[in-house]
């Protein structure tokens, strides 16, 4: 696809049109890749102007976890070195959504490890978003595995807005990274909370061996789920996992990626998530490709970035507003 080819489809996006998977096939394809980023670029600005989205997540359980997805550190399957214990304590939870509402972010989350969190849990989460609130307007998300439309409608009585649950990559794929759950329960955790009202945070990881067509596939998928917000991370490879010795992905192939999920995802927020140390010398770059937004501040258990400070002077130099 040429220049003009490329610009063409992006008139159509901005009249509404959603991208085919042949079409974002043929775009990753073209040789002129800054065009691809800058086209990714202009609908992101079309849709979303600069408004920078800032989010952060707290590891409210961390480690001991029955399911077997390679990619990850908490992982009971797997050999990694990683923090194991219970919940959170909910003063150090407060502390930080407090901290991270003071930067200037705009939402935080809870995240647990784990198939699905225990009603005990549960209740207990709930009841440290209750104390949150009590001294915080910052707004609510949770990651808290699958989970049925009753403890998902918990979550939403006490305030949290956003559920995530990222599909990681494609269908076809899936089965290859994880056996003890499927990409159809994915889904229907993400149908279910849409079902009461809950917006969605879902996306994926890139670098685990996956193909460009799985990650068109993906956001394909998460278009036609109509998800609001994207998690885009690239993986870290953590020792003691199946995955440890994945290779790092090119530049052009962390840039086209980004590109064609912005141009798939027009109006959803495409959101650094963890690895972005990985593309530090080009972040400047990566966020002038169809990047609306970041998970800030300590992640789980990848290095996402080193503060939200330094983040944000980042994105405001990169042209962003918060
Ligand atoms: S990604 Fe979640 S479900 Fe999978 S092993 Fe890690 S903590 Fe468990």
């Amino acid at each position: 696809m040429n220049k003009d080819q490329i610009f063409n489809i992006v008139e159509q996006i901005k009249q509404g049109h959603q991208l085919t998977k042949i079409e974002a096939l043929a775009l990753v394809e073209t040789s002129d890749k800054e065009s691809l980023y800058e086209a990714a670029n202009e609908v992101r600005k079309y849709f979303l102007g600069n408004y920078f989205d800032l989010c952060s997540i707290e590891n409210a359980k961390s480690g001991a976890c029955s399911e077997d997805c390679k990619w990850c550190s908490q992982s009971i399957h797997h050999h990694s070195k990683v923090d194991v214990y219970e919940l959170v304590e909910s003063s150090v939870a407060v502390k930080q959504a407090i901290k991270n509402e003071s930067y200037g972010v705009k939402r935080y989350s809870l995240v647990t490890s784990g198939r699905a969190v225990s009603n005990k849990n549960l209740d207990q989460l709930c009841e440290t978003y209750k104390t949150i609130r009590s001294s915080s307007e910052i707004s609510f998300c949770a990651s808290m595995g699958l989970l049925d439309k009753a403890k998902l409608e918990k979550l939403k009585n006490v305030g949290v807005e956003h559920y995530h649950c990222n599909l990681e990559t494609s269908r076809r794929f899936f089965p290859e990274l994880c056996s003890t759950h499927s990409y159809n329960e994915k889904i229907e955790t993400i149908k279910t909370a849409q079902s009461i009202g809950m917006k969605i945070c879902s996306g994926g990881i890139f670098g685990m061996g996956e193909t460009m067509e799985d990650r068109i596939d993906m956001a394909i998928d998460l278009a036609d789920l109509g998800v609001q917000s994207i998690p885009i991370n690239f993986l870290n490879p953590i020792e003691g996992t199946p995955l440890q010795n994945s290779i790092t992905l090119s530049k052009e192939e962390v840039l086209s990626s980004i590109a064609i999920v912005r141009l798939i995802n027009p109006k959803a927020n495409i959101r650094f998530a963890g690895g972005r140390n990985l593309l530090k010398s080009y972040q400047e770059e990566a966020l002038r490709t169809g990047i609306s937004a970041a998970v800030v501040g300590d992640l789980l258990t990848t290095t996402g970035s080193s503060g939200v400070e330094e983040d944000k002077v980042d994105f405001l130099k990169a042209g962003f507003h918060f």
